[in-house]
Parts: structure tokens; sequence; C-alpha cells
């Protein structure tokens, strides 16, 4: 079967990330799914955005001066969702010298049109519409962004998340729905149903970060919280482990491969996941930033497709992995 293309936080290598607009474009250039990531709000509400944080995406901190915590970030909890709407949504920028900076120099200018933030319920909504006027079904891949966090901050992400998908009638494996994440206990939960309404069984991709990342941390018995090493994850013979509660493993591409002499080629992480009975689903493939090997976006698309084996590509530019897709027919 074709390996999926699934447009990553919409087609985001054309409009500002995670918005609707990002999102239809996506439907538009043929992409198998959507993925995106949530957090809650203030007022309880299953917001998307990439991120805990509103800043380097919007203009809160000149909305809300004031409203950062220490660390100087702008988190989507401390705002109810009626004010998060007010913000006004451009390309991903840093600050540098008092000065913003897009992150991919290339891709739409800063601060032009008009882009909102959105709840999932939103975009499931534009999803179903869409699927309706067009005639053509889009899948969703979403990502529990750091569930971990917001249980420290004594607050559920996982049971909100997975009722506006139930509600939007994505409760069950033909739905077109995965349910992603770095935190394996996050999946766990999902699997094993705890706390949660009955009768949704979706399936559940476990994102694996590198080495040594502090994308992930666990509670120990005297109630700390500590970094969860995702290290056991990229040895081959622990994919059954994974298996255990998750259907699909979600690398980053880049540990898919092994590049000796300029010759790139599968590592055997992807055949030992197939082995295990789960799918093989990397992220995240950029035309504006390709690793040493690839001259081009279809040379990453060749190795991962054609020698590696994926089930689906996750990328800013859905448009270049579908015409590569379905030209192996
Ligand atoms: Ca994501």
């Amino acid at each position: 079967m074709s390996p999926l293309v699934v447009a990553h936080r919409g087609a985001s290598g054309y409009l500002p990330e995670s918005t609707l607009e990002a999102m239809a474009l996506a439907h538009g250039q043929g992409a198998d799914a959507v993925e995106c990531d949530v957090v809650l709000t203030k007022d309880g509400h299953v917001l998307v955005n990439h991120g805990l944080w509103l800043d380097g995406v919007s203009d809160v901190a000149r909305k809300f001066p004031g409203r950062a915590r220490a660390d100087g970030h702008f988190y989507a909890l401390d705002f109810a969702l009626d004010e998060i709407l007010t913000l006004e949504v451009t390309d991903r920028y840093r600050v540098e010298d008092g000065r913003e900076v897009p992150v991919f120099p290339d891709r739409f200018p800063l601060w032009q049109s008009d882009f909102r933030f959105h709840t999932l319920q939103s975009q499931l909504e534009l999803i179903r519409g869409l699927e309706r006027s067009t005639g053509r079904s889009m899948g969703v891949f979403v990502e529990l962004k750091t569930p971990w966090w917001h249980e420290r901050e004594g607050v559920d992400l996982v049971r909100p998340t997975l009722d506006a998908l139930a509600s939007a009638g994505y409760r069950t494996r033909d739905d077109q729905c995965w349910v992603l994440s770095f935190d394996p206990r996050a999946l766990e939960r999902i699997r094993c149903g705890t706390g949660l309404a009955a009768g949704v069984d979706l399936p559940l991709t476990q994102l694996i970060a590198e080495v040594g990342s502090d994308e992930t941390y666990e509670q120990g018995p005297d109630g700390s919280w500590r970094r969860y090493d995702h290290a056991w994850m990229h040895e081959l013979g622990e994919m059954p482990r994974i298996r255990a509660y998750a259907d699909a493993i979600g690398p980053d591409y880049h540990d898919l491969v092994r590049v000796e002499s300029h010759v790139v080629a599968s590592n055997g992480m992807a055949a030992a996941a197939h082995d295990a009975g789960l799918l093989v689903a990397p992220w995240a493939l950029r035309a504006d930033q390709l690793p040493p090997w690839a001259l081009s976006m279809n040379d990453v698309l060749e190795v991962l497709i054609g020698q590696v084996g994926v089930d689906s590509v996750t990328t800013d530019f859905p448009d270049i992995a579908r015409a590569f897709v379905d030209r192996l027919g």
C-alpha cells in the first residue's frame, strides 16, 4: 500500500503552521491526513498549537504584556480561549536582538494577512466540512502535547481531546484518526481507557525523541518529576514492548537511516518495527531543511519510501510528497 502523505501542522511550508488555512491547503494539495498538536486553555478548551507557548507564532507578548511566566513564555494554559482568539498568528519566528526573525526565511512572510488560533473542534469541523464538499476524505493525526506537563499543572489533556474527537465522529480504527504522543504513559492510559469515555478505540503512535531529550517527564514514587529517557525505544529488540500498547512508532526520520561514506541506507529500525507489527510514521520532511545527504525532498522520499519502507511521511510540503507517491502508482 502507498504510504500516507501527512501534512505536518497543515501545509506549513506555505502558510502559518497549525492554522485552519494551512489545514485547508493541505486538503487541496491532496494530503491523506493532517497532523496537529493540541494543548489546553485556562478554561479547558482543546487548542491547536504546536507547543505549550503562544509566543513565537503570535502577537501575545504585545497584546498581553506581563502575562509571561518566569521563563519568559506565554502559556496557552494561562489564557482563556476568548483571549487567545484575539491574537494575530504568523509564521514561526524567533527574537534576536529585539528583532523578529523568521525561522524559515523563504516561507509565508511574517504578519501578513490575518490568521488566528482555533480549537480542535473547529479544525475537525473544517475537515468534516471539506470531506463533504469535496467528496474526498482526509484523516487526522492528533499529537497530545506533553500530557505529563498538563498533569503536573493539575489538568487532564487526554480526556477532553478524546472527547472532542469522539464528538466529531472519530471513535474507531476505521475513522482515519491517529493519536500521537511522546509520553508513553498517556498512550498506555488511552489503551487501557483509564478515566476515558467507553467505546473509543483509536490507533496510537508512540513518538520517539532523541536519546537524552527532555521532551517527556514522569513522576517517581516520591512524587517528584524526573526526565523520561526514550533511549530504550531506539533499541531494535524493544519494539514488541512498544507494540504492547501502541500501533505505530513516530521517530525523527533521521533516526531511521544510517549514513556511511555518503551512502544512505536503512538502519534496521523500521524493519524491526514492522516485524513487531508496528507501522512506521516518521516526521518531519522539509524541502527547506534537508539533511546533508539529500539535494531535494525527493531524495529523502526516495530513501524513506524506497529503502526504509515507511508507512507514512509527515511533511511541511504535502504537495511534493503527494506528487512523489502518485508517481509510484
Ligand atoms: Ca507534532
